[in-house]
């Protein structure tokens, strides 16, 4: 392999297209859908992935050769694994045993070492993810821990490229966002752009049930309580450093079950396959835009492509046994295998 020459993938990053929902009910309003699942990695992590390590090379954190180290359970390890292994680093995730054998089988596929965790254990534990990943970092010579929850290139990556692309797509006409908060990266990027740009945009979140951000946001007050959730990517039980939530002016709590049966709606309506917070962003989006009385063009996001959750939220069986698809609605199954 030759590494001295730019891998042409990485120009395929960001430029994604705005698609409008034709088929779905959203009431008075227009809604447009950002297919982040279009990037060449499958999800909007790539563009931060693109950012992280182009600016640890430039001020010299990452040297040729040298190694990149995440902890991660998704998205942001398969962005990283796609620019760090095709500009020749060595690739190391510390990822929790929980995650699917696709998604690790992906990372090793472009490249990455995979080490496994435990993860039935908390933050403190030597075994814990990221306290195993920052403890790699320390000991590998030349290793660069990326630790995309407090990299400053994380937002900026979506106020540099995300939000103007909207902002151009949409025709500088636009009145609202629905975003999630994982690390906070994207929202915070989009805020500091559109708070220069258009004012007067409304930032809405949506939020899986079980996660603290939405009572942050409505009562300034950080929980010590959190739930669980299914739903992949966003939520947390923790303010993420880097995350700005003060633009928010609405924000949508949605279970498991709604986002899960939003993200088959879209498929089936819209012929869009999303993971499982474009469900959630989605529920969100429609239930903004069917609560307005004047009309207002939305924008949400489609985080990831779908393909990631084949076996389970579009597979009958799985959502049966989590309690989430009722048998009556399962007759499409039961024709095909008789
Ligand atoms: N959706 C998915 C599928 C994700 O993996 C993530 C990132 N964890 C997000 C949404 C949220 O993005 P951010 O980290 O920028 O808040």
């Amino acid at each position: 392999m030759n590494f001295s020459t730019r891998p042409a993938v990485l120009d395929l990053i960001g430029n994604t297209p705005l698609i409008e929902v034709t088929r779905i009910d959203t009431g008075c309003c227009q809604l447009f859908l950002k297919l982040e699942s279009q990037n060449p990695g499958g999800s909007i992590k790539d563009r931060i992935g693109l950012a992280m390590i182009e600016a640890a090379e430039q001020d010299g954190r990452l040297k040729p050769g040298g190694t990149v180290i995440e902890a991660t359970a998704g998205n942001t390890g398969l962005g990283l694994a796609l620019v760090a292994c095709t500009k020749g680093y060595r690739v190391v995730l510390v990822v929790p045993d929980k995650m699917s054998v696709e998604k690790i089988q992906h990372l090793k596929a472009l490249g990455a070492e995979v080490h496994l965790t435990r993860s039935d254990v908390g933050k403190g534990h030597p075994e814990y993810y990221q306290d195993y990943a920052a403890r790699l970092a320390r000991e590998l010579p030349g290793a660069f821990y990326i630790d995309q929850f407090n990299n400053p290139s994380n937002p900026l990556a979506h106020e540099r490229t995300t939000a103007p692309e909207i902002w151009e797509q949409c025709g500088h006409r636009l009145d609202a966002i629905v975003c999630g908060v994982g690390s906070g990266g994207t929202l915070t990027g989009l805020s500091r752009f559109f708070r220069k740009a258009h004012p007067a945009l409304e930032f809405v979140l949506a939020d899986p049930k079980g996660s603290i951000l939405t009572e942050y946001v409505e009562s300034g007050k950080i929980s010590d309580v959190s739930g669980s959730w299914a739903v992949e990517g966003i939520g947390e039980d923790f303010i993420p450093s880097i995350a700005d939530l003060s633009g928010v002016k609405h924000a949508y709590t949605i279970g498991d079950e709604e986002s899960f049966l939003s993200a088959r709606e879209l498929a089936r309506a819209e012929g869009i396959l999303g993971g499982s917070s474009t469900g959630t962003l989605l529920a969100a989006a429609l239930r903004y835009c069917r609560e307005q009385t004047q009309p207002k063009r939305v924008v949400t996001i489609v985080c990831d492509t779908g393909t990631r959750y084949l076996s389970k939220i579009y597979n009958d069986n799985w959502m049966i046994d989590q309690g989430l698809l009722k048998r009556e609605t399962f007759g499409d199954l039961r024709d095909i295998i008789g």
